[in-house]
């Protein structure tokens, strides 16, 4: 790389710093100190200034390649830019290191993390509205992690994902597949319950969207199921229906994604629920399971 590359990219990770910083992010413990920069340039290729936004989290770039290539947003959405992937490159920690934590280890992580998203006031309506923050729940270096939406009613009095009517069924879809509840990861776009079981905003995923990608990094799951479009949508920047998504991987980060209806859909239409479970067979195939064998 020659100089001037290195300076933008090293400009860059650090206004990428800087932002998270400035929202609260402290998760990364392993962050590089700041690289020292040179006086500022004129370039007209400079990497571009960070908006003062200080309400919105980072989010992580697009899924690097999909077995089947996500589908791109129709509206215009924040591409992935040379410099933030290189920016997440250096602020991720490295997978190796990652997949051979312990359980007790990533549980502390977890733990950690839980603690921040608890005192987290990025929604203001949403922080002034919860009961609690609901975090996850689930094995710490478990194989399958589940995201949902965000917490519903009951959820948001128990704080924990999934414990309502739709989490019943889910409940049984778990049981169905041959496995626990403690198999699993669970977890949801959304942290905080928002007035009225409305739809999570933009602004609300992108928030908690930080949180997520820690959970996801520490767990490091080797399948992610995406219940229902507000999940497939976030994780995968989709905008296709959520029918459209089904019967296919995609891949984030490490893991296999698998999209599927969501328990509360189910609940309205259950005719759909043989469609969930085709899904469940297709993904536990890949995993070497044949579930029409186990019932
Ligand atoms: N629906 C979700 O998507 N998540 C929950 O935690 C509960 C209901």
């Amino acid at each position: 790389m020659n100089q001037d590359a290195k300076t933008r990219s090293q400009r860059a990770v650090r206004q990428l710093l800087e932002s998270w910083q400035r929202s609260g992010v402290t998760y990364l413990r392993q962050m590089e100190p700041l690289p020292e920069l040179p006086a500022e340039t004129t370039s007209p290729v400079e990497a571009p200034q960070e908006k003062p936004v200080q309400t919105v989290a980072p989010t992580t770039p697009l899924p690097r390649q999909s077995i089947v290539p996500p589908p791109q947003p129709t509206e215009t959405s924040e591409e992935p830019t040379l410099e933030s992937e290189q920016a997440r490159k250096e602020m991720s920690v490295p997978r190796t290191t990652k997949s051979k934590m312990n359980k007790g280890d990533r549980q502390a992580e977890l733990d950690i993390l839980a603690t921040q998203v608890s005192k987290c006031t990025r929604c203001p309506e949403l922080a002034e509205t919860r009961t609690q923050t609901v975090f996850g729940v689930g094995n710490p270096r478990a194989k399958i992690m589940f995201i949902g939406e965000a917490p519903g009613a009951d959820e948001d009095k128990q704080g924990e994902p999934f414990v309502g009517r739709a989490g019943k069924l889910l409940d049984k879809i778990i049981e169905a597949c041959q496995m626990k509840r403690s198999d699993i990861y669970i977890a949801n776009i959304l942290r905080c319950r928002p007035p009225g079981n409305r739809n999570p905003t933009d602004l609300e995923a992108s928030n908690c969207r930080g949180y997520l990608d820690a959970q996801i990094e520490i767990v490091d799951p080797d399948y992610i199921v995406c219940w229902g479009s507000v999940a497939a949508k976030n994780l995968l920047h989709s905008d296709l229906p959520i029918g459209k998504m089904r019967g296919d991987f995609y891949e984030y980060g490490r893991a296999k994604v698998v999209c599927t209806y969501h328990p509360s859909y189910l609940l309205r239409n259950p005719s759909a629920k043989k469609n969930v479970w085709e899904d469940m067979i297709y993904l536990f195939a890949d995993m070497g399971i044949n579930l029409k064998a186990q019932g």
